[in-house]
């Protein structure tokens, strides 16, 4: 076993995992470039520092800020109704400001096939955050927004498919702009009302979005442990949240077990023959801004492998998407094995989370979530529900063993396996991730090619 019966029972015991999620998840907004996102990248530091880790930095980079302001929906008819509560409706971070009037479109789930067959121009459209069983791959709220902005539409409906008056939220911009038309989250309560409307006939509307697309400034906060030199594993999660909850499950808890991990691995240092770089990132939510930043300025052989924990929050049963690498496989394999603990193997790309940016440049990586019975796909995240009491503390503890064990292996691996650029790019084609990432401005390989 990789990790000592001193070690679990001190995982087990132990309060620091939860006490970094009750510090991070108290600060009042960790919005990327935010100063709520500044304490929480003073909290981590600290959090590194009072473990003994070493090289505790934060490395700051330009971000294209956002900061919302009120946004409003009227339906206009014999009288008009307006919907401005906030638990109605939100702007999507880097929606434009704009104020557009124009027929509302209810375009159902919005899948490739309703965009083909509807006349959208100079419309306001309307999805539905689902993707449905029919669809052979999870359709990105982006995807939905840029299919809608091709078509000639003016403004952007989001309507989410959890219950309980709670509008998603989630970034409409693509690497360093803003989007080109208002964007708006609705909750499933007010968007199958307006689903409705259309219903009865074609209804005008006017959709307000007021808000501020400015520069500001976002940090990622980084520590080590092991020998001084050599290729480094990293143990990564983001540290940003959306502005309108406390960001709970996504992701002050994988931000904690990161901590917790180094806190683990900080009592076997001397045993560790592989430099072990701990990293939480900022702005992952504004499309991975920090990682992206980060695997930038990257030598990819100095990478052995990533391991990204991003929404472990909502159970204590990893599912752990490798990408392919057999040594990331193995190495929680092993730990399955070893612990005695469920661990769910997924070997597709994932190419969003803070784990992509490397991936996609040849360095192995590994995105780490919780499985979830829910129903909704991100659960209570994205929404004004992702709060402290959603996670159970016991899940925490029982996510850092693992983690801890698997991190372990992949130190003492021989050598982990690597696909290259060119392997990855193929892969992504073939998996059907190439249409989608090229419409949302995020396929990261020249499109003078053939695929
Ligand atoms: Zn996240």
């Amino acid at each position: 076993m990789t990790v000592s019966a001193d070690l679990i029972g001190d995982a087990y015991s132990a309060a620091h995992v939860w006490d970094v999620l009750e510090r991070l998840t108290d600060v009042e907004s960790r919005a990327a470039g935010s100063d709520g996102e500044m304490e929480a990248a003073r909290i981590l530091a600290e959090t590194f520092e009072r473990y003994d880790c070493n090289n505790v930095e934060r490395r700051q980079f330009s971000i294209p800020g956002w900061t919302r302001g009120r946004s409003a929906l009227t339906v206009h008819g014999e009288s008009d109704r307006q919907y401005d509560r906030s638990h109605q409706v939100l702007a999507l971070p880097r929606s434009p400001a704009a104020t557009v009037t124009a027929p509302l479109i209810d375009l159902g789930d919005g899948v490739p096939p309703e965009f083909a067959e509807t006349d959208l121009d100079g419309a306001i459209v309307l999805v539905s955050s689902a993707t449905p069983a029919t669809s052979d791959r999870w359709i990105h709220r982006t995807e939905k927004y840029y299919r809608a902005v091709e078509a000639g539409a003016t403004g952007f409906i989001f309507a989410n498919e959890q219950v309980g008056c709670l509008p998603a939220t989630g970034n409409v911009g693509s690497g360093d702009g803003a989007g080109a038309i208002p964007a708006v989250g609705v909750s499933r309560e007010l968007g199958s009302r307006l689903a409705r409307t259309c219903e009865r006939g074609d209804p005008s509307v006017t959709l307000t979005v007021d808000c501020e697309n400015e520069r500001t400034t976002s940090q990622s906060v980084t520590a080590t442990l092991g020998p001084e030199t050599g290729p480094e594993v990293l143990v990564t999660a983001h540290h940003d949240a959306h502005d309108i909850s406390e960001g709970a499950t996504d992701n002050a808890a994988g931000c904690a077990v990161v901590t917790e991990v180094a806190r683990l691995l900080a009592t076997a240092t001397r045993d560790l023959e592989t430099r072990v770089r701990f990293v939480t990132f900022g702005a992952e939510e504004l499309h991975l801004l920090g990682s992206e930043a980060w695997a930038a300025e990257t030598d990819p052989e100095t990478v052995r492998a990533v391991i990204n924990l991003d929404g472990v929050g909502s159970s204590r049963d990893p599912v752990v998407s490798t990408h392919g690498i057999d040594a990331i496989g193995a190495a929680f394999e092993a730990t399955s094995d070893d612990l005695g603990v469920p661990i769910e193997l997924d070997d597709g790309l994932v190419p969003w989370g803070d784990q992509w940016p490397f991936v996609y440049r040849g360095i192995p990586g590994a995105m780490v979530t919780a499985k979830d019975d829910g129903d909704a796909l991100r659960g209570w995240g994205h929404t004004h529900a992702d709060t402290l009491d959603k996670v159970d503390r016991r899940d925490l503890r029982a996510l850092a063993v693992p983690t801890t064990a698997a991190v372990t292996e992949l130190l003492a691996a021989e050598d982990v396996d690597r696909r290259s650029p060119e392997e990855i790019r193929e892969a992504a084609v073939e998996e059907g991730h190439a249409e989608g990432m090229r419409m949302t401005g995020v396929w990261p390989w020249e499109s003078a090619s053939q695929d």
